[in-house]
């Protein structure tokens, strides 16, 4: 199983292939894997053991950063990614920690949740996608239904007060025309997050 590897100058954790969406353009459609990384499929979700023998496996000096990101949702498995970090705190604490997540942890749990991320990581990467609950609804097709764009923000504005870095990113055109993005980068701003354009893979 591919637990971490190494993408650009981050180590990245693939801990679940669990996921409440179904977005029109996840990677996981077209290909195994990303970046050259052998298939990102689990047998099983690992172990906490299994991820810190899988992290230890590399040279954390080599890497700017540890990612949580993976074939799947990572905080659907919240309470490993808070063991984790915290882990990864105590032993390498100038290495920063970002979690890349849909933001849909508190439907996912039915509570409140990004509390759980202060002082473990450093950066939240939010999927905003769209400017709009309809939109979103239509592209990322999540199983709470017309909550879930609403919760997502609320989340995110949660993040900034626990988090030093709270990124909404969407993908770029042909995905998001020039004016959505402008909605989007307004809405980022209002709750006091950055936002971050990834260009369509
Ligand atoms: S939230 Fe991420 S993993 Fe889940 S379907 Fe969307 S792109 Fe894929």
């Amino acid at each position: 199983m591919t637990i971490a590897y190494p993408v650009k100058k981050g180590l990245y954790l693939n801990i679940t292939n669990r996921c409440p969406c179904d977005c029109a353009f996840c990677l996981r459609k077209n290909a195994d894997g990303v970046y050259g990384s052998d298939s990102l499929w689990l047998d099983h979700e690992p172990s906490f053991d299994e991820i810190i023998a899988a992290l230890n496996k590399h040279n954390l000096a080599d890497f700017s950063e540890i990612v949580f990101c993976g074939y799947g949702e990572p905080t659907e498995r919240i309470d490993i990614v808070c063991e984790v970090a915290k882990h990864i705190k105590d032993a390498y604490p100038s290495i920063p920690i970002r979690l890349n997540t849909n933001g849909l942890a508190d439907l996912i749990h039915s509570k409140p949740t990004a509390q759980l991320l202060n002082n473990l990581i450093d950066t939240v990467s939010i999927s905003l996608n769209t400017p709009n609950s309809a939109e979103y609804e239509a592209l990322c097709r999540p199983k709470f239904g017309s909550c879930s764009w609403q919760a997502m923000i609320d989340f995110a504005k949660e993040c900034t007060s626990h988090v030093p870095n709270v990124i909404l990113s969407i993908v770029g055109e042909p995905i998001t025309s020039p004016e959505k993005q402008e909605e989007c980068h307004s809405i980022a701003e209002s709750i006091g997050a950055k936002l971050r354009i990834r260009p369509y893979e």
